[in-house]
């Protein structure tokens, strides 16, 4: 199997060159040519099998350069019950008959970002080792919190990579903040940058287009690389919990083989619910796939009417990281419904880049509309599904979690579709202690960590392990900086 540029698909990489490469040269993202299908048979036999063995079987099938001996390799590493604090790694939670909602909080970092961070540093070393690369990547992260500390777990002590993080001194919550100042590992660095989220990604930006320090770094034996999703080794292990529900809800009696299953996604940055699309692609039973957005609503209006406009207000929310309006992954979802056109694509992303808008053809927006459906929840209801969903059912969600729950709902009754729904639940609700216990109801809210105890009270339910530990952990990261000293901070780290 072949990779292609959604912009060039003359270009044809191997999957280990596709996520060495991370982005094509051509600014497009590297993408599978065809997809292997999930046969009955396949899906019969991952029933029977761990969460572990389910990805092996599932990733190998992308991955012809790699042996099914270092995909165990990788997964036993990676979802290693010192790091997942449920055996079934990513367990299916029934709330009722009808909706199950698929935890994918119980890595180490408490976010759905492991399901894939703990996996893309494996395959990215073995991937630089395959092509014969000799320098050490460094990798550099921008984040509003979720994913810098995925990543920083992810790549801590994994061979010939380092990892520097830079997030915002104001941005990110005081748990977000707690978990990276806190990071254990030889080969990690994490910095505050003074200002705003934008200020942190500008920085990154400037430095990964910097000539001059790409070929200094290259003399040190360095060269940069980054984590977010738009490298093809964080999608592929993020299909491999959608076929894993499906086989749960088979184990438990609640669907007959072949019979179709409503998605439920909370989506920023379009990867994991183009995860699900993708193991649609592949044959596995999914009906509709439904797109939950928050106030930063762009992909409901482009679902709706075919046109992405992201000349739109911003709106800061409690759930931070679906406050996105250019949502990177829809590309590889336009090059799949245009019959992998790479010219029709590039010229959608032109269009963005010089009027933050585009429509798509009318053949697209036809397959759009028979195969998802989107959706939004603001910050009020939000607020009060948190409180509902609590009172109704005894269970305790993330703001995140509380959009796609609201969206799933305002499908069912929109439609009276009744098919039995996974709603996806991407962050532990302890990671956004304040915003959940202000919805519970609670008025006096404790400052920093401490609102972590506060949340166990009132639940009655335990922090994970992770984060209840943060506050015995010594703090190794202090240092902020201005955005014009992040190459400094860089070169000192790569001395
Ligand atoms: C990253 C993230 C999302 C959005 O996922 P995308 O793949 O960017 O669509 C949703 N919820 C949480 C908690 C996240 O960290």
């Amino acid at each position: 199997m072949k990779y292609l540029s959604t912009r060039d698909k003359s270009l044809r990489l191997r999957a280990s060159q596709a996520i060495a490469q991370g982005l094509s040269r051509d600014g497009g993202l590297l993408t599978p040519e065809t997809f292997p299908t999930l046969t009955p048979a396949l899906l019969e036999e991952l029933r029977g099998k761990t969460y572990g063995q389910r990805a092996v079987a599932v990733m190998k099938l992308f991955l012809e350069d790699f042996s099914e001996e270092e995909l165990t390799a990788f997964t036993q590493a990676g979802y290693a019950p010192e790091k997942f604090d449920d055996p079934r790694v990513a367990p299916l939670h029934p709330l009722t008959e009808d909706a199950y909602c698929l935890e994918l909080w119980h890595g180490p970092t408490s976010a759905f970002k492991d399901m894939a961070l703990q996996i893309l540093p494996h395959l990215l070393s073995a991937s630089l080792e395959k092509n014969q690369e000799e320098k050490t990547v460094c990798i550099l992260v921008a984040t509003s919190g979720d994913t810098g500390k995925a990543a920083l777990e992810g790549f801590k002590d994994v061979d010939r990579t380092k990892i520097l993080v830079f997030y915002p001194k104001d941005g990110v919550s005081a748990v977000q903040a707690l978990q990276m100042q806190t990071q254990q590992g030889s080969n990690v660095g994490v910095c505050a940058v003074h200002g705003n989220f934008d200020d942190a990604q500008t920085g990154v930006k400037i430095l990964f287009s910097d000539e001059n320090l790409r070929e200094d770094l290259a003399k040190r034996g360095y060269f940069l690389s980054s984590a977010n999703s738009i490298n093809w080794g964080r999608i592929l292990p993020q299909l491999v919990y959608y076929i894993s529900a499906y086989c749960d809800l088979l184990n438990l009696d609640k669907i007959q083989m072949g019979e179709k299953v409503n998605y439920c996604v909370p989506t920023g940055n379009f990867g994991n619910i183009l995860a699900c699309w993708y193991a649609r692609q592949m044959g596995l039973p999914v009906g509709k796939l439904i797109c939950a957005s928050n106030s930063n609503n762009v992909l409901t209006d482009f679902l709706a009417t075919g046109t992405y406009d992201k000349n739109r207000p911003f709106h800061t929310t409690m759930s931070p990281s679906m406050d996105i309006l250019v949502s990177s992954n829809l590309e590889r979802l336009l090059f799949a419904l245009s019959g992998q056109n790479d010219k029709e694509v590039a010229g959608y992303m032109e269009q963005l880049k010089q009027t933050g808008c585009y429509t798509v053809s009318d053949e697209i927006k036809a397959r759009l509309k028979e195969e998802f459906y989107g959706g939004f929840c603001d910050e009020v209801k939000t607020g009060e599904v948190i409180a509902k969903v609590w009172k109704e059912h005894n269970y305790l969600i993330d703001p995140h979690t509380a959009v796609a729950y609201d969206v799933m709902e305002e499908y069912r009754q929109k439609t009276g579709d009744e098919r039995k729904t996974v709603f996806v639940s991407t962050a532990s609700p302890f990671k956004f202690c304040d915003s959940v216990l202000h919805s519970l109801g609670v008025s006096q809210v404790c400052q920093g960590i401490d609102a972590l105890d506060q949340l166990a009270q009132v639940s009655g339910r335990s922090a994970p392990a992770p984060l209840a530990s943060l506050r015995d952990k010594a703090v190794r990261f202090e240092e902020s900086v201005d955005k014009e000293q992040m190459m400094a901070v860089v070169l000192d780290m790569l001395k």
